[in-house]
C-alpha cells in the first residue's frame, strides 16, 4: 500500500509571508517603514521592527515594572529612622524596618 503524504506545500523552509508594501513611519522613532507583515488598520500607531521588539520585551517582563509604593509615616523599629514609603502595606502587628535595617536583618 502506498501512503500518500500531504506535504506538497512544504517545499521551502517557511511558507512565504505576504508582505504589504507601503510608505509609513514608525510612531516611536520615525524610521521609514516600507513593508509590513500585516495590513495596517490605520487607527493604530505603527512601529518599526526595533521598536516593536522593544515593546514586546517590556510587555513580557523584560524590565522591572514600577512597584506600587504605599505612602505613610512610620518609624524603623530598629534605628528609629522615619519611613515615608513602603513597597507593601504594613500589617500593623509586625515591626517595620527601614531599608538598611531590613537588609541587615535579612543577612
Ligand atoms: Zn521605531
Ligand atoms: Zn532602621
Amino acid at each position: 500500500m502506498i501512503q500518500k503524504k500531504s506535504d506538497d506545500n512544504s517545499k521551502g523552509d517557511f511558507p512565504e509571508r505576504k508582505m504589504f508594501q507601503g510608505d509609513w513611519k514608525c510612531a516611536e522613532c520615525g524610521t521609514k517603514i516600507t513593508e509590513l507583515p500585516f495590513e495596517p488598520s490605520g487607527d493604530r500607531p505603527l512601529h518599526c521592527r526595533e521598536c516593536w521588539s522593544k515593546q514586546r520585551e517590556q510587555r513580557s517582563g523584560g524590565g522591572f515594572a514600577p512597584r506600587k509604593m504605599i505612602q505613610g509615616d512610620w518609624k524603623c523599629a530598629d534605628c528609629g529612622t522615619k519611613i515615608t514609603e513602603l513597597p507593601f502595606e504594613p500589617s500593623g502587628d509586625r515591626p517595620i524596618y527601614c531599608r538598611e535595617c531590613w537588609a541587615k536583618n535579612r543577612e
